[in-house]
């Protein structure tokens, strides 16, 4: 019998196997579990009836493709909705990890006296406005090294954004280390309803040992009383007010969560340390480790009901919306289509796009811009369509592997995974990050399948009690 396309879980009460050609869960008796695990051939009526319903299939994607590929014309001529403008490479500060500060590696851009012209900018938001003709509403979005060294050109920017949509809704957003807000940038920023996100990573002792200005000293007591200004001459800008905290998972988890209690009012998002581009890789340490297994299981309690989202660190909110989506979409599952793709890449281009100091465009501001491999084409020449499809099927450099791999639907590769510093995508930089995409896949089906489970065991133990 031909190996099936699935993927064995194991609970303390069940056995399962996800079927990636339905990408869903099924339980399943513990004898059939152990065939399909020693991959002894099995003919009962489970399997038959399992069968019958197109489960336990071998058949795997035929090649890759992105269902997208053909109309890709159509998604980047129509759908623009988030436009983010480089409006300088120049920083104020030098945050020890950040991709941009000086160190010896060719993977990044290092910080650089460019600035974005307003005729660049002019041409990019004229860009925007005709190629957004689906979207009822776009974003606008500035972004550096630190944006705000810019602050005259964002304004004449605004402006002639404002006076060129007409019957479209346009909103602007910032990313700042916010160390050069003053009062009549605020005043501004309020004023516009600008989504303001300020990177900020911890409480002091976090904040200063990372971001520093170029003189080593630390940076967290202006950008505090930064964010205490705004929050107290404008207590109804709190909405529009974000802290992106970059996490180091080299240190416990407990002491960057320290910030939220600094900031209870304000909303406060997380990532890790992005050591993608960088020399030194990280790697987290034990502590960290276990308070992240720890807030899993807090996140759990909380899709369950029992517990408040506040009691649970912002760490792990992407996961419960993961688990969530797993489980409302296995209510609809579906055999998927082959030729396929798997998940990862965005259609690069089609909603969201990066624009550079000298208009080079690129499908995000997380994807390297030293290498012409990574640009999808520029706002005086327009899309390059053939670069977007070929990064939306950036898995064909890997399809033997992803045609076999059982986190298909799970995987997070896109372009970016794939940038060696050579100008071809590099098929053992991807493969490299399947490890954590595998482990991510497992953290969710685990997790919904624990969220089914549980509460049917506790609803059984109550049966048993009241009988
Ligand atoms: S990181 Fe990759 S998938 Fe995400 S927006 Fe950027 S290019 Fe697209
Ligand atoms: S995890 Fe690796 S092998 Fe699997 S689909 Fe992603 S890139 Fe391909």
């Amino acid at each position: 019998m031909a190996e099936p396309f699935i993927h064995l879980l194991r609970t303390p009460q069940n056995y399962y196997f996800y079927d990636v050609q339905k990408n869903a869960v099924v339980r399943i008796s513990e004898s059939l579990y152990h065939c399909l695990l020693s991959g002894i051939s099995d003919n009962s009526t489970e399997t038959q009836e399992l069968k019958k319903y197109g489960f336990l299939s071998s058949k795997h994607p035929s090649c890759i493709e992105h269902s997208c590929t053909s109309h890709i014309q159509d998604y980047l001529d129509r759908s623009l909705i988030m436009m983010t403008l480089q409006v300088t490479q120049q920083c104020n500060l030098r945050c020890d990890y950040c991709l941009y500060s000086e160190n010896s590696n060719e993977l990044q851009r290092h910080h650089e006296n460019k600035h974005m012209s307003f005729e660049t900018a002019k041409r990019a938001i004229d860009f925007l406005l005709t190629h957004s003709v689906d979207s009822s509403t776009v974003s606008i979005g500035f972004y550096g090294g630190e944006p705000l060294l810019q602050f005259p050109l964002i304004k004449k920017v605004v402006e002639y954004a404002e006076s060129l949509f007409t019957g479209k809704i346009v909103q602007f957003n910032i990313t700042t280390n916010a160390t050069l807000i003053t009062d009549e940038i605020a005043d501004y920023l309020v004023k516009k309803r600008f989504a303001t996100t300020i990177s900020m990573d911890g409480p002091k002792s976090i904040q200063d040992s990372h971001r520093k200005f170029p003189d080593g000293s630390g940076t967290f007591d202006i950008v505090y009383d930064r964010i205490h200004r705004l929050i107290e001459r404008y207590p109804n800008f709190t909405p529009f007010l974000s802290v992106n905290m970059v996490i180091d998972p080299r240190r416990p988890l407990d002491e960057p969560m320290e910030l939220i209690k600094l900031l209870p009012d304000v909303h406060i998002m997380t990532s890790e340390i992005d050591d993608f581009y960088m020399d030194e890789k990280i790697i987290p340490c034990k502590r960290y480790r276990e308070e992240y297994e720890y807030q899993i299981f807090l996140a759990a309690l909380y899709a369950l009901g029992l517990l408040e989202k506040s009691c649970v660190s912002p760490v792990v909110h992407p996961i419960i919306s993961s688990i969530q989506n797993t489980l409302i979409r296995w209510k609809h599952y579906n055999t998927f289509p082959t030729p396929s793709a798997p998940s990862g890449p965005c259609i690069p281009g089609a909603q969201r796009l990066f624009v550079s100091v000298d208009g080079t465009m690129y499908p995000c501001e997380r994807v390297s811009e030293v290498s012409s491999i990574l640009s999808i084409g520029n706002i005086y020449n327009g899309f390059n369509y053939s670069a977007s499809q070929k990064m939306l099927n950036i898995a064909k450099i890997t399809e033997s592997h992803c045609s076999k791999c059982w986190a298909f639907h799970f995987c997070g590769g896109c372009i970016r995974d794939t940038f060696d510093g050579s100008g071809i995508p590099s098929a053992q930089k991807r493969l490299s990050k399947c490890y954590s995409y595998r482990a991510m896949g497992d953290v969710i089906l685990y997790g919904a399948v624990m969220l089914r489970e549980i509460p049917l065991y506790y609803r059984e133990q109550l049966q048993e009690a009241t009988k």
